[in-house]
């Protein structure tokens, strides 16, 4: 459900629109092609999980979006990345850097070493309001007990001098999700936010930005490798492998029956409890080399349903079913994979 700002804005009107991104990165080893011409449309009150093992291009094109990329040694080739129609790759890093925490927020992975260890956590999520916003140090500390308040940390003002080594792994994540709501962004890119927490944890955290998203209706883009992580909140996920979409769909749709070999395999590899008693099964092999991607479809070494074809000819990303279906997918035998429910 779209929450009051996607209302307000139209729930329809694309909020983050990237297309046909590319980025590569000069090393010694040659040119690693790590995002090879990704698009996606989050909207507004909606989420998109970008999903994808690690090396897929996921958070390198998210760093893009966030004007975070070190340049030299990566450089981005082709593509655009537009925020209400604005395309943010035309900014200068004085522009991107107003763009960033004001619009377009981060969650990263890491909670304690995104945080800064010398500075309470009052004191950090205070400074984006007296930077930014020009408040006072009092008002600052107020706005930073709300926030606080909001990401549901018990006894927030009792909390607001602690250090961020003095909260356990959930609350810093909830720390960093304070932070990135601070200046009411219309997107927020949480990056792998539940990782290092436990189960139960993780399930706390993803029940919180599914909340926080319905009450701020910002667009939530939430980059993971994990489909079980997402499986209640994302409205649409889009899957990554070698830096291209491999395919793309309605969350409950791929759930039931995922149309590209690679989405069947991440399924095949997480504990579901809609299915008892089957046996996970790991995608064999690795993520391919991105400064020496295979011929054809980059999965077909590691592809149970792969033929000769596969190795010679690149698959396009193509609509799946009827054209309103808004699903697409690119393997040589979707349809087929699909008649037999997805198997090989
Ligand atoms: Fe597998 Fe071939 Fe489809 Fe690639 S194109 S996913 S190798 S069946």
């Amino acid at each position: 459900m779209p929450g009051p700002r996607a209302a307000a804005a139209g729930a329809d009107a694309p909020l983050l629109e990237v297309d046909d991104l590319h980025v590569e990165f000069r090393t010694s080893r040659g040119t690693v092609h790590a995002v090879n011409g990704l698009g996606y449309t989050l909207h507004a009150g909606r989420t998109l999980a970008l999903l994808g093992e690690s090396g897929s291009g996921k958070s390198v094109a998210a760093q893009a979006v966030m004007g975070l990329l070190p340049t030299p040694p990566a450089r981005i080739t082709r593509g655009t990345v537009r925020l209400r129609g604005q395309d943010l790759l035309r900014l200068s890093d004085a522009e991107h850097r107003k763009v960033r925490g004001t619009r377009i927020a981060m969650v990263f992975q890491d909670a304690l070493s995104a945080l800064n260890p010398v500075l309470t956590v009052g004191d950090q999520l205070g400074e984006m309001f007296r930077v930014h916003r020009g408040l006072r140090r009092r008002e600052a500390r107020a706005k930073a007990v709300e926030l606080m308040d909001r990401v549901r940390i018990p006894g927030a003002a009792r909390r607001l001098d602690d250090y961020p080594h003095q909260f356990s792994g959930g609350m810093r994540q909830r720390v960093m999700i304070a932070m990135a709501l601070a200046l009411d962004p219309e997107v927020v890119i949480a990056d792998e936010p539940t990782t290092a927490l436990d189960v139960t944890v993780q399930a706390q955290i993803m029940r919180l930005l599914a909340e926080l998203q319905q009450e701020t209706g910002m667009g939530l883009l939430l980059i993971t490798h994990d489909l079980g992580v997402v499986a209640s909140v994302a409205d649409r996920i889009t899957v990554m492998y070698a830096g291209r979409v491999v395919e793309e769909s309605d969350a409950p749709r791929l759930y039931k029956a995922p149309a590209h070999p690679y989405t069947r395999g991440l399924l095949d590899s997480v504990p579901r409890l809609d299915r008892h008693g089957e046996r996970l099964v790991p995608i064999p092999g690795s993520p391919p080399d991105l400064a020496r991607l295979p011929a054809g479809c980059a999965f077909h070494p590691r592809c149970g349903s792969a033929r000769p074809r596969c190795a010679a000819e690149r698959p396009a990303l193509l609509t799946v079913g009827a054209p309103d279906a808004e699903r697409r997918s690119a393997c040589h035998f979707t349809d087929e994979l699909l008649d037999r429910g997805g198997r090989p």
